[in-house]
């Protein structure tokens, strides 16, 4: 088959996934009403908080400076994590960042993960799994992806897809737990909750991803706020961190106002938690003599990983969507993410960003066929906190694929 047949033949098979989901009441009805209150959140936030607007043109500033020179902070931070005794790997590829993950977890081990769009990227739970681990997501809408073998439809919220019904179903039918599907949120909310206490407490590794990390103290920012992700990285033995390159910004004032900026453009602001994790656990308690491993984990390590970013760092229109902070206000914005979600906009991530970031990740020429469907309307220019030219890039992508199959 040659590029462009395959291409097409890509094209036609996206067109009709996405035709049956337009039959799929319970999917249109699901993600709608996501969607719409997602949007007057953020609105009421904004509204309420008019100085975070101020905040995300400091943030557009910071991204763009390190972006213009990603490799050399690629090089501070490793530096600044060696000297707070952050084992740290930088990984090429997808698989050599699985590599370095399966050697510090090994097998058969109890693994915790608090949701992470980039192990997703890299396929990480199902390696852990294939390696004979046990392996629990702990955020509930990605628990809900795990357990109904889907994939994360939006970077912030995971099972939106989901109507009530369809998540309680899944949680009586995957994880036993006795609930109906007229129980109340708040009951299945518990139950998860007390079934998810008990894998805590066994767990022997806890993988989470991180919003922001800070080249002057290594600081790790990560926003959340079910709670989960303070348990994955604070009770297990080992605690690994898994993110991009692109999260880097040179300070931990920085990482602050990224973690905040993307909290408000998500919706709950101010987050229930920002973790700050700068090592693993320690004392100096006794004679002043720092021991590491008190209450929390005995080691910290950090993957970075590449992947396509330090390569788009340099190209002359990607590097913009390198700003981005994965709030997911510009798939909530998209009308044709509202009839699709993550179904369009690539193998991972979704929607407009999620075109851009296959680019990135996975290759121009199989982001270019996604790009045939975006509309142009520019609502998510219009939204990104960032300002990035998403509708450019895309555009940029269409034309690409014009030239694939001759039309200059
Ligand atoms: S592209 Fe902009 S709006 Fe979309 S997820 Fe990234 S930062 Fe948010």
């Amino acid at each position: 088959m040659n590029k462009t047949t395959s291409l097409e033949e890509e094209y036609r098979e996206l067109v009709k996934k996405i035709y049956r989901l337009l039959d799929d009441d319970e999917f249109q009805r699901a993600v709608k009403i996501a969607s719409y209150n997602a949007q007057i959140k953020v609105h009421e936030v904004l509204l309420k908080n008019p100085s975070i607007k101020e905040l995300a043109r400091e943030v557009e500033e910071i991204k763009k400076k390190v972006i213009r020179n990603l490799e050399q902070y690629v090089e501070d931070v490793l530096a600044s994590f060696k000297r707070v005794g952050i084992r740290a790997y930088y990984a090429e590829t997808p698989s050599e960042a699985r590599e370095y993950i399966g050697s510090i977890v090994g097998k058969e081990k109890k693994i915790v993960l608090s949701k992470s769009m980039v192990a997703e990227e890299i396929q990480l739970r199902r390696y852990l799994e294939d390696l004979g681990n046990q392996v629990w997501e702990t955020d509930l809408g990605e628990l809900l992806v795990q357990l109904s073998g889907t994939k994360p439809m939006h970077s912030i919220a995971p099972a939106i897809h989901l109507s009530k019904k369809s998540a309680i179903r899944v949680l009586r039918n995957k994880l036993g737990l006795v609930v109906d599907e007229d129980d109340s949120v708040e009951k299945v909310v518990a139950l998860v909750r007390e079934k998810l206490r008990k894998v805590f407490l066994k767990a022997d590794v806890g993988v989470s991803g991180a919003n922001s990390i800070a080249v002057d103290t290594g600081a790790i920012f990560i926003v959340e706020n079910e709670g989960n992700a303070r348990l994955v990285t604070g009770l297990p033995e080992k605690h690994i961190v898994v993110t991009g390159v692109e999260k880097i910004v040179p300070t931990t004032i920085d990482a602050l106002k990224v973690a905040l900026v993307q909290s408000a453009y998500a919706g709950p602001f101010p987050p229930s938690y920002i973790n700050i994790i700068t090592g693993p656990s320690s004392t100096a308690d006794i004679e002043h003599k720092r021991v590491y491993g008190a209450h929390g984990p005995r080691e910290l390590h950090v993957v970075l990983i590449n992947n396509g970013r330090i390569e788009a760092s340099k190209h002359s229109i990607l590097h913009n969507q390198l700003r981005c902070i994965r709030c997911g206000r510009c798939q909530f914005e998209c009308p044709v993410f509202r009839h699709t979600a993550n179904y369009w906009g690539g193998p991972v991530y979704g929607g407009p960003m999620g075109i851009n970031w296959t680019a990135i990740t996975n290759s121009i020429e199989s982001a270019t066929i996604l790009s045939l469907l975006c509309l142009g309307c520019r609502r998510c220019d219009a939204t990104c906190p960032v300002r990035i030219p998403l509708t450019d890039i895309i555009w940029y992508l269409k034309k690409k694929y014009m030239n694939t199959i001759g039309v200059t």
